[in-house]
């Protein structure tokens, strides 16, 4: 599935740019400030619910300091089916299910007239909604790594797309190095050949050193550079949310291979133990 995620994202950034999101969450939860959104004449009824979305909204809430549900309690919601035009600078406010003073609020535009609308502002920010399910990856990442991942996030939350994907790229440079020093121990290591290689040959080259999503997708590093490089920063904001999942999967393997090795030495010790023991 994600092969096809990231192969739909390269898609999107050879061709022309997709048609934005009228999809609530990800409106409200993942699309970054300032995204314009171009409603078709026969999308109304979505410009509609999502100006007047109610939720459920799931989502991490900064003041719980965990997952939760909220909800917006709107007294009137218009019938009209183009009612969502007329109000220049919705306010959306979603409450927390656990206490109703944990609050998301987001700031609209709508143009009328261009039939668009953004998301100018919102609070908690994007990257503090974001944040949260990252953490975790402090563990298997050096300091200065996680802090870049951070740095990649909240400068896609905040619309500048080229920069989230040089900090990006930089974090996949450092795994894919990180690996190479590993593979230096190797037998028959042929560190020529490694310093030859273009990218994708270095990965090919490290394959029993890096998890195997990052080897079949190493595609990701293209689409990564290409952003650098070639991309607009629309294209990149677009890309970044498979891009980002691309990396995380990545982490996660090396998280759940941290969590082995650990096993295993506890393991092995304390049959070691036992064996001393029986002598
Ligand atoms: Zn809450």
């Amino acid at each position: 599935m994600y092969n096809k995620i990231l192969l739909t994202c390269y898609f999107f950034t050879m061709s022309a740019a997709p048609k934005a999101s009228l999809d609530p969450a990800e409106f409200y939860i993942n699309a970054p400030l300032y995204e314009v959104v171009t409603v078709a004449e026969d999308d109304s009824v979505a410009a509609h619910a999502l100006i007047y979305y109610q939720g459920p909204l799931d989502t991490f809430c900064p003041e719980c300091g965990t997952h939760s549900i909220f909800h917006r309690w709107l007294q009137n919601v218009p019938n009209l089916i183009t009612a969502w035009m007329n109000d220049r600078r919705p306010d959306v406010v979603l409450h927390c299910s656990r206490n109703a003073s944990h609050q998301l609020s987001f700031l609209l535009k709508v143009d009328k007239e261009k039939r668009t609308i953004q998301k100018i502002g919102q609070y908690p920010s994007l990257a503090a909604l974001n944040m949260y399910d990252v953490r975790k990856y402090s563990e298997v990442l050096e300091k200065a790594v996680f802090k870049e991942l951070t740095k990649a996030i909240g400068l896609a939350a905040h619309g500048v797309g080229v920069g989230s994907f040089v900090y990006l790229r930089r974090i996949f440079e450092s795994l894919v190095e990180e690996a190479h020093q590993a593979a230096t121990n190797d037998a028959g290591w042929d560190e020529g050949e490694y310093q030859k290689g273009r990218m994708g040959e270095k990965i090919l080259l490290l394959r029993g050193h890096l998890p195997e999503f990052l080897v079949e997708n190493r595609a990701i590093y293209g689409i990564l550079s290409k952003g650098v490089h070639e991309l607009s920063e629309d294209e990149c904001l677009k890309a970044f949310p498979a891009v980002k999942v691309g990396i995380e999967i990545i982490l996660d393997a090396q998280i759940e291979e941290a969590a082995r090795r650990k096993k295993l030495e506890a393991a092995t010790k304390s049959i070691q133990a036992l064996a001393a023991n029986n002598r």
